[in-house]
């Protein structure tokens, strides 16, 4: 057996050796078992939300590093991950798909995995990871050459290694895979390529698939090795061939909502992004052409990957507002069973639970200039003027009338996740305040190349604050408080039984805010950009919380003039664990 450890170190490691394995039951438990963190989202409503008060307002100021572990390596970029904690270990990604096994009482490495990765992948938004899976013996995550790969979390060898698609078509994966029921359920990337976004169940102890659904109109789903069904119905909502590198890329994962036994995954643009090419006419025409199911959320049967039910956040999209972003699955204080998304295109929806249907729609960011607002029955009410101009229209026919839109591309909200609690029943949402002159120009689709057919700038909206983290009614849309912060929020948010939301900036500053008032309680400053998501766990009685520093992922690639605003920020790679110890805990 191949174990990448020091001899010295070997006898602390075989202690630690036949760790319990992970279950279908632990992981329905995972918010309960405070002593662990086995999900991506800290439990599979997504909540991010920790019963844990042992930290909390009173005594969050004594919150001390316990220890740091450097990712190394000459390549830093963006560290997106949210760690795994499991029997004594810490499991995180890091940027160029890598992952790492760390004791979790001392910060000492494990073990370490690097994928070799070929030339020529093609990551459009930076070499991120978001994070890993664990079940049975195996932590599992994905590659940026779109592989899948599952390693015995004991001594990180690999147990299987396969292919979700094809990299050099534009394929790649940064998502944490989902567990349920034996099955690991992934998601891909490379919507700015034109790919076709899909969901595929594999056998989680054998890698092989099970069943796999595209998510665009007209490619045919597969269950058991052969065609299950359609998708839709063939030139429903995509006119001529335009469906066969539609784009939907399912680039976030997805969840699981046990409740109603369905996953729930988001799909992003509808490619290429100049929607004249995908829908000619105006949204009066119906929904001839909204082009199905890019922009959308999606719940699917988990046993054969058919498409339960579908609720697309902005048909017809023409701005980048990929719909992939994260849903939460909580109860309002009716008791009623919703989820909630925050849309990249600004809007915050409340949906039902039981079948996706639209219950309500605010804007969580100012200045939305796309859309006057959602109708009754969720469907924007768009402004025709701010859609980017047609390029056939234009004199020389290359370029459309340029206008500003609002949000920016890159969302009023992008992948970083927001948090609930279900103490003040309020959401936590990191978001931006940008716009984008944005054109359109004639393209056509070439394998592994981008597919976009727009032109773009982004600016600040406000001179003093671009990133927003905001307290949301999810009730009455009302913002109960706001935190302003001069670069983008690009990192994912916590909340805690203790009244603290944690997050943290591309400044660097790990902080933990009061949940009902927004007071800053505590910070540090960790020495690079927070692109990372924050846990929390107990261990021998105290608390812990862990985040990731590591300034990156799209926003130095493709944020325009707010690109130059924040290129002073540092790179870096180190993954920061806090204590508060036991003699402090009291205040
Ligand atoms: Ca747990
Ligand atoms: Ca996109």
């Amino acid at each position: 057996m191949k174990r990448f450890v020091l001899a010295a170190t070997a006898a602390l490691i075989s202690a630690s050796l036949a760790q319990a394995e992970v279950t279908e039951e632990m992981l329905l438990n995972d918010t309960a078992s405070t002593g662990d963190v086995l999900t991506n989202g800290m439990g599979r409503h997504l909540q991010r939300h920790s019963p844990l008060d042992i930290l909390n307002r009173d005594n969050v100021e004594n919150l001390v590093p316990a220890w740091a572990f450097s990712l190394g390596g000459e390549k830093q970029r963006g560290q997106e991950t949210q760690p795994i904690v499991h029997d004594g270990v810490m499991y995180i990604t890091g940027s160029y798909s890598r992952l790492y096994a760390i004791d979790v009482k001392t910060g000492r490495e494990i073990w370490q995995y690097d994928a070799r990765l070929p030339e020529g992948i093609l990551p459009c938004c930076d070499v991120v990871n978001r994070g890993a899976a664990i079940y049975g013996d195996n932590i599992y995550f994905g590659t940026l050459d779109a592989r899948i790969v599952a390693l015995n979390k004991d001594t990180g060898d690999v147990v299987w290694n396969k292919k979700i698609a094809d990299y050099k078509a534009g394929y790649s994966y940064t998502a944490a895979p989902l567990i349920v029921n034996g099955l690991i359920i992934t998601g891909n990337s490379g919507g700015e390529f034109g790919i076709v976004g899909a969901v595929e169940a594999r056998d989680a102890e054998t890698g092989d698939l099970v069943w796999r659904r595209p998510v665009i109109e007209g490619h045919m789903g597969e269950l058991n090795g052969e065609e299950s069904t359609m998708t839709g119905e063939l030139n429903a909502t995509w006119p001529g061939d335009m469906w066969k590198t539609g784009g939907g890329a399912t680039w976030l994962g997805g969840s699981y909502d046990a409740d109603t036994d369905t996953l729930v995954f988001g799909t992003g643009n509808p490619a290429p992004w100049n929607s004249w090419l995908r829908n000619a006419g105006t949204p009066t025409d119906g929904n001839a052409g909204d082009n199905l199911y890019a922009a959308s959320r999606l719940g699917i049967d988990p046993s054969n990957g058919e498409i339960k039910w579908h609720f697309q956040t902005t048909p017809r999209e023409g701005w980048d507002y990929d719909g992939v972003n994260e849903v939460v699955a909580y109860t309002d204080r009716d008791g009623n069973d919703r989820f909630a998304t925050a849309d990249r295109n600004g809007f915050f929806y409340v949906l039902n639970r039981e079948d996706g249907a639209f219950v309500s729609a605010v804007p969580f960011v100012k200045d939305i200039s796309w859309a006057e607002g959602i109708d009754e029955t969720g469907r924007p009410i768009f402004v025709e003027d701010n859609r980017p101009g047609d390029p056939s229209e234009s004199t020389d026919g290359n370029k459309g009338e340029v206008v500003f839109a609002s949000p920016s591309f890159l969302g009023g909200k992008n992948w970083m996740p927001m948090a609930h609690s279900p103490v003040t029943g309020l959401f936590y949402v990191p978001s931006n305040e940008w716009g984008m002159d944005i054109w359109n120009e004639p393209i056509t689709y070439k394998q592994g190349a981008a597919y976009l057919g727009s032109g773009f700038t982004i600016k600040p909206n406000y001179e003093d604050h671009i990133g927003s983290l905001k307290a949301i009614d999810p009730d009455t849309g009302d913002i109960v408080w706001e935190y302003q912060n001069p670069a983008p929020l690009w990192g994912g948010v916590m909340t805690t039984a203790g009244g603290l939301v944690f997050t943290g900036t591309p400044e660097g500053e790990f902080m933990a805010f009061d949940d009902q008032t927004g007071e800053v309680l505590w910070s540090f400053q960790t020495g690079s950009g927070i692109v990372g998501q924050p846990i929390t766990w107990e261990q021998d009685g105290e608390q812990y919380v862990t985040v990731i520093s590591g300034w990156g992922g799209a926003v130095p690639l493709w944020g325009g003039e707010v690109a130059q605003k924040v290129n002073y920020l540092n790179q870096g790679g180190l993954l920061w664990t806090f204590r508060l110890p036991q003699q402090l805990a009291a205040n």
